[in-house]
């Protein structure tokens, strides 16, 4: 086999892994509940991996984040309070905060260890977000918390690690049955559901629990190049009729929002509910 050393290499899945370049180790720990780890690629910049598996760069996430944030709050129009369960690295609780609109923002990250390490290591992730505020940070299981709170989001972001170790709570039946019931009556919840090429049960499973839930129910897709594989697919499912907003009306709210974006536009955000067949033929 070929010399890897130097390289940090994920293997996700059975038959398919893929390395990143490993030039400086900034940071290699475990924290209660994970290992955590982030290294310099050129291309890049910092680089996250929790359990070997690359969770954010500073390079890309801005593909993930505005398109988990500003698709659900741009849709709904009215979005004042808001929950993202896990999101440890800090850059979706800054999306989402970018939103003048959004009033609470509650974050449940089940490690304040990878919070704390963020903070100092990834800094330009959340740029400030956590000390915003409107920012609650919650530190337990975002399945427990999910069970017992009284809800009333307007939009819920599963901001979640791969369904292996911790994370894995946050993929099952229950849980979005109780996410679905924490959500306001126009409500939106979206989930991160990995690549469909390489993990197309996984989305199967969330869209056959969103089938049993919501009245509108489907997912969208946005191409991460840190998550090999082809496009990742993310959940969509609500009671209301947000995904139906028109063109016209998604502009005028992103242009009221007055948010510098780097890969949304409304435009971009319609298109995405566009499924190829592969992907469509992964629905129930
Ligand atoms: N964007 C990444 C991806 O798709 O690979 C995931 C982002 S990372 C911020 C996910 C976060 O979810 C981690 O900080 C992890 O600690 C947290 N997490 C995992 N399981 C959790 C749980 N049960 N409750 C709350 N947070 C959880």
């Amino acid at each position: 086999m070929t010399d890897m050393t130097g390289w940090s290499v994920e293997r996700l899945h059975d038959d398919h892994a893929q390395a990143l370049r490993e030039e400086q180790v900034h940071y290699d720990s475990k924290t209660d509940h994970q290992r955590l780890r982030v290294f310099e690629n050129p291309t890049f910049g910092r680089v996250l991996t929790l359990d070997g598996v690359v969770q954010t760069t500073e390079g890309d996430n801005f593909i993930y984040h505005e398109m988990m944030s500003h698709v659900p709050i741009l849709a709904h129009g009215d979005a004042r309070r808001v929950l993202i369960i896990g999101g440890g690295d800090g850059g979706m609780a800054k999306t989402v905060l970018k939103h003048q609109t959004v009033q609470h923002l509650t974050m449940v990250e089940i490690d304040a260890g990878v919070v704390d390490f963020s903070k100092e290591y990834l800094p330009t992730l959340s740029d400030g977000a956590f000390d915003d505020p409107r920012l609650e940070l919650v530190i337990t299981d975002g399945a427990d918390f999910m069970r017992e709170t009284e809800g009333g989001y307007d939009v819920i972001i599963i901001d979640s690690t791969d369904p292996v170790g911790p994370g894995e709570v946050l993929f099952t039946d229950h849980f979005y049955g109780h996410a679905h019931r924490a959500l306001s009556p126009e409500g939106i919840l979206v989930t991160q559901n990995g690549v469909p090429f390489l993990q197309g049960d996984e989305l199967t499973h969330t869209m056959r629990a969103f089938k049993e839930l919501f009245r509108d129910w489907t997912c969208y897709t946005a191409t991460v190049p840190t998550y090999a594989g082809g496009p990742m697919a993310f959940g969509w499912g609500t009671d209301g009729k947000a995904r139906h907003t028109d063109l016209d009306t998604l502009k005028a709210r992103f242009d009221a929002a007055a948010i510098e974006t780097d890969y949304y536009t409304p435009e971009v955000h319609k298109a995405a509910f566009a499924l190829p067949p592969y992907i469509s033929r992964l629905m129930p």
